[in-house]
């Protein structure tokens, strides 16, 4: 894999706003701060997204972003937060190397976060998604 902005992090490379650091995982403030306390979670090891990571990686990421989201939340007493992975493209990934985002929310904050509810379900054959899936 190519080394990406994170992987020159994890290296020492280029600096971060680090907040969580073991072994395996790094947890640093995202730059662009969408909402006070945006923070990414990393697995050192540089893997593409959560779809080709390891059991044990996800669980690992996931477990200390579910950690430091509570911190998160606490610290600046947010309403709430978004807990993301955008895993490939075409899904809206622009750093290749897998990340969690922590994305605190404020009721007094209008933040759109592009998943938007939609009728859908009145065009989808649910049941033949259901089954497929299930296969
Ligand atoms: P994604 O679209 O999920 O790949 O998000 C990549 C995120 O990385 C964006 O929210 C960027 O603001 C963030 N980012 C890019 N470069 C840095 C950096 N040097 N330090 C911290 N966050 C960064």
């Amino acid at each position: 894999m190519q080394a990406t902005i994170f992987s020159k992090i994890v290296n020492g490379d280029l600096p971060c706003y680090k907040v969580y650091e073991d072994d395996e995982v790094l947890a640093f403030l995202d730059i662009s701060q969408l909402t006070k306390g945006h923070t990414i979670v990393i697995p050192k090891i540089a893997t593409l997204s959560m779809l080709e990571a390891s059991d044990a990686i996800n669980d690992k990421v996931f477990s200390v972003a579910t950690k430091l989201a509570k911190k998160i939340v606490n610290t600046f007493q947010a309403s709430g937060c978004n807990i993301l992975t955008n895993a490939h493209e075409a899904a809206g990934q622009e750093v290749m190397h897998f990340h969690v985002h922590i994305i605190p929310r404020y009721a007094s904050e209008s933040l759109v976060i592009s998943i938007h509810k939609s009728n859908k379900e009145k065009s989808c054959d649910l049941q033949a998604i259901q089954n497929e899936l299930q296969q």
